[in-house]
Order: structure tokens, then sequence, then C-alpha cells
């Protein structure tokens, strides 16, 4: 389709059948598209996959901005729970959004915004309003044209704001789901309107090797691909996952069904070494893949380099030291829950080049008397208090704390973490025994832990934490100090309650020092004691912002210490 007709598309978007709204200053041909499909299942790496891409892409001098576009009807990832869903994660701007986007930040080492993350509630949120202003002009609101035309628009719209040369767009789920049905629509059309040498369609699928034969099997993956075309769409390339690399009869089954050239179906098998991936991606020629079919001229872009160094850097090979961390938390069984925790671990581990082996302490445990705080905290070298809600838990948190500070054991307290450390100095060392949060105890005489002032008129709980990106005031002469090396810091936060500023004085006559605060409220940031081994608090979440060669300030402390 031509330039001239994609702009027909959009005048007449209200009073014709098609509904293609252009977003001003886009121009069709100046960015390329790379999709990301799954097929067969979900948790084979879609994400880690579309991040490894994003790099390949970057080290050659290309713009990338991906997206996530998830089919849940959720407007945005934080009501969902993390024991279903994985962590969190939080973007600068307060975009409260699926972990995949943390690996995309870590991986391309970039902040990303709103505009990366796309959900089903935020889509259909929109075409409601719309809908209620009477925007669509009599029309019948149908999910094609105006749904689909809706979602064109935000991958359009990220491509204009980003200036990305290159605009990823992962889509959630698996083909045949069919919460993602309307995605794959808009991606279909979005295929006839950029034409084909603009975008790129990857699909990521599975090949088994069931014990009971020990051979590879791709019916799953053929029927998987075989869905896709139903649907109109061809793939470009088919990465296959699977446990030992994919033999070529496997690989000519599968270029046979989807009419995919042998060069463009790409092994990828598991590997233990995380940080290899792009490059074991790059050994596959998945990039001249992409340059091939997005008609690109290899030769006009940078070269690589910089990759080798990033994954030779990444990789601990004769450790010089094993240490363990502890993480007391509630969500343990689902390591994913933490999964920003156990990447900035891994960034240490680089940094320092030590093992880090984690052991995981099930908080509720504790306090249900199953298991004595000694017995499960034995052998560690540090603790991780992770971030939280909620009253189950927490008095075994509290209890990991109180051994950590007494018995001198390095901790890191992050957010949840950081209100737990306040109440056990309240109610141990204050000697305040009926210390707490007003979240958990409403009426409790020693409220240590309060809600924030503009929480109070809040209601709902979607969207409305305390979000994203704030500036932190730091102390000179502190631990913290120390840790960043400057007075002004940025850092993510992610919750409703505080320090109750009204303590302050007492906590600090008995040697607690507040080292961070927020320049504009009296929000306490940062605790520590300094005369302890290494003891910090942080109501903000130092893992968002820990990222591959550049390891988070805290957990460097931390690691540091029990070195
Ligand atoms: N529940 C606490 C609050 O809302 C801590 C939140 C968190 O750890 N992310 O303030």
């Amino acid at each position: 389709m031509g330039e001239e007709q994609l702009k027909e598309l959009g005048k007449k978007s209200v009073d014709s059948e098609f509904f293609t709204l252009i977003p001003e200053g886009y121009k069709k041909g100046k960015v390329k598209y790379v999709i990301i499909t799954g097929s067969v299942m979900s948790g084979i790496g879609k994400g880690t996959v579309s991040s490894s891409i994003s790099k390949l892409l970057e080290e050659r001098g290309l713009k990338t901005s991906p997206m996530k576009a998830e089919a849940y009807y959720n407007v945005d990832a934080g009501t969902l729970n993390p024991f279903r869903h994985g962590e969190v994660f939080v973007l600068d701007d307060g975009t409260e959004t699926d972990l995949d986007l943390g690996s995309y930040e870590r991986f391309i080492d970039k902040n990303l915004t709103t505009d990366n993350y796309l959900t089903t509630g935020k889509i259909l949120s929109e075409v409601i309003e719309k809908e209620r202003a009477g925007k669509y002009l009599g029309r019948d609101v149908q999910l094609i044209p105006h749904v689909t035309g809706e979602t064109k628009k935000y991958f359009r719209k990220l491509a204009v704001d980003s200036k990305a040369d290159v605009v990823l767009i992962e889509i959630g789920g698996t083909v045949g789901d069919y919460e993602n049905m309307y995605l794959l629509e808009a991606v279909r059309q979005l295929i006839y309107e950029e034409g084909k040498e603009n975008i790129c369609l990857i699909n990521l699928t599975y090949i088994f090797e069931p014990k009971t034969l020990g051979e590879q099997k791709s019916k799953a993956a053929q029927l998987g691909i075989k869905k896709m075309i139903e649907l109109g769409l061809m793939p470009d390339i088919v990465i296959c996952r699977s446990e030992a690399p994919v033999n070529k009869s496997i690989r000519e089954k599968i270029s046979v069904f989807s009419n995919v050239p042998m060069n463009r179906v790409i092994s990828l098998h598991d590997s233990d070494e995380f940080y290899k991936i792009p490059l074991m991606l790059r050994d596959e020629e998945l990039d001249k893949a992409i340059f091939d079919v997005l008609k690109i001229d290899e030769k006009k872009l940078g070269k690589n380099g910089s990759l080798e160094k990033w994954t030779e850097s990444m990789s601990v090979k004769n450790p010089k030291k094993k240490i363990t961390i502890g993480i007391a938390g509630k969500y343990t069984g689902l390591k994913d829950s933490y999964i920003s925790i156990i990447k900035a671990l891994e960034h240490c581990e680089a940094e320092f080049n030590v093992k880090i082996e984690i052991k995981w302490i099930e908080a509720t445990e504790i306090e249900t008397k199953r298991k004595k705080v000694t017995e499960v905290i034995k052998g560690i070298d540090g603790l991780i208090v992770p971030g939280g809600y909620g009253k189950r838990g927490a008095e075994g948190k509290i209890e990991c704390i109180k051994y950590c500070r007494e018995k001198n054991i390095p901790f890191l307290g992050i957010c949840y973490g950081f209100q737990m450390a306040v109440i056990e100095y309240a109610r141990n060392v204050l000697r305040k025994k009926n210390a707490h949060t007003t979240e958990i105890e409403s009426k409790t005489d020693y409220p240590v832990v309060c809600l924030l002032p503009d929480q109070k008129k809040i209601e709902g709980l979607g969207g409305n934490n305390r979000l994203g990106g704030y500036d932190i005031s730091v102390k000179k002469d502190t631990i913290a100090f120390r840790l960043y090396g400057k007075e002004k810091i940025r850092e993510r936060f992610r919750h409703r309650y505080e320090f109750n500023p009204e303590y302050v004085k007492e906590f600090e006559e008995k040697d607690m020092v507040f080292s961070g605060r927020s320049p504009k409220a009296e929000i306490m940031q940062i605790l520590e004691l300094p005369k302890h081994k290494f003891f910090l608090g942080t109501q903000f979440h130092p893992e968002f912002t820990s990222r591959p060669l550049k390891p988070s300030p805290c957990f460097k402390g931390l690691i540091k210490s029990c070195l």
C-alpha cells in the first residue's frame, strides 16, 4: 500500500469501513517492525528472545523500541498477583508492567515508557471512552476495524514517539488463545498496510523431546505454525526452542510446513548461561535473517564488537568465592515474583566474580512456628527482605531482620522490607512492643509506618500507589552516600505507606540514620545503622534499576559486605 493510500485510510476513518489512525508525524517505511509471536506453549522465553533481538539490532547501531502487547483485560500489571503472573515491574514514568519490560530495559540499558506496554484493558478503556464521547460518529463499534485500528495506532505511535529505527512488538500469550486474536489480526492488517519489506514476523515455537521416545518431535510446532497461517500470518523466521540443539530433519520439516527457508529456521536450545543467549542467536545468524527480511543493507550498519565483551563480562567462570543470600518473602514458590532481585544479584556476581547462591526463606513458615528462625537462616551470608503487601509473612520477616541486626549479618530491606526493619527497631530497640504499620494494625498505639498523605483520599487499588522514579537527597558521610557517591539520586517506588515522620527524632536518638529523604516532602527513603556491618533499608526498589555491568549500588554494598 502506498504512502498516499495510507494517508487516505486515516482521513476516511469515520465514514468508511476503514479505520486506520495515523499519528501525526508518521512516515511509512521510515520505521521497520519486528513482531514476535509464540506458539505451542508459554514460558519458553519469548521475553528473553525479544530482548536479545533488540540487543542484536542495537549492537549494529539501530535504535530499537520494544513493546509488550499483553492480551489481558487488566489496564496495567498493578493489580496482578505476582504469585500467578510474576513480578510487577515499575517504569520510571510510573507504569506498572509485566516482567518482560524489566528484561528489555536490562538488555538494552534504556528506560522505557508507558508507550512500550500495551494491554487489552488499555485499548478497550480508550475505545469505550471514545464511544461515550461520541467520537465514532454513529458507527457500530466493532472489534474489526475499531479495536484493531486503535491497536495499530499504538504500534505506530510508539514508532513516532520513540524515533526508533525498529519497533519490536512481543505479542503476549500463544497463537490460538482467544484473548490475543485481535492483536494478531491487527498485525495482519499492519503487514498489508506497511508492506512486507517493513515487517519481520517471527514465531517462537517449541520442539519436544519426550524421554520415552528419545527423539525430537515437531508436530506440536507444526500445528502452532499452521494456526498462524490460518490467521493469514506467514512467519518469516521460526525460532525453535528445545532442550538440545534442533536437528536438521526437524528444521526441514518446519521449513516445509511454513515456507520458511532453512537458514531462517533457527535452533535455540536450553543454556545455563543466560547472558549468552543473544550471542547464541547471532551465531545462528538471526540478525542476518532479520536484515534480509527487512531489506536492511547490512553494509551500512555499524560493526559487531561489543556483544562478545558484554557476554564475557557477564559470565562467571572461576568464581573466587561462593556466598549465600537469603531472601525472606512469601512468594518464594514462584521465582518470577522476584525476578529483578535475582537479576540484580546476577549483576553483582559478574561485578565481583563470585557465585551467589540464593536461599529462599518462606516467611510464613516462621510465623506459623513450623520452622525456627535460626534454622531457616542457617548458613546465609546476607539477607534481603523484598517488597510485599499485607499481613501474611510480615511477622516472619520481622524475626529474620531481628536476627540479622543482632548477629551483625548484612541486611538489605526493600520497600516492605524497609518498613519491616522500622517495626523491628521500634519494638526491640525503642521498646515499643505494639509498634506496627497501619497497613496491618490500623489501631496500633505506635504507628511507625502509616499511609502516605496523598494516599488517604484514594479509593480502589488500580494504578494509585506512589509510583515510578523520584529524586532522593542523600546525606553526606553515610553508607548511602558512599554507595552512590553523590547527593542527588533517582530510584523507582511502588508503595502506599511510609515511615511515619513523627518518629524520626526518636529513631535518630537510638542511632538509626535516615540517609535518604525526598527533597520535596518529608518522606524517609533510606535508613541505615552505621555501627552494623551492613544494615540498609530502602523505601524504593533498587532492583528495578540494576543493569548488567552496572549493578545497583545497594546490592553492591550488600554483596561487598558479605565478601
Ligand atoms: N505494602 C507496602 C506499602 O504499600 C510496601 C509496598 C511494597 O513493598 N512494594 O507501602
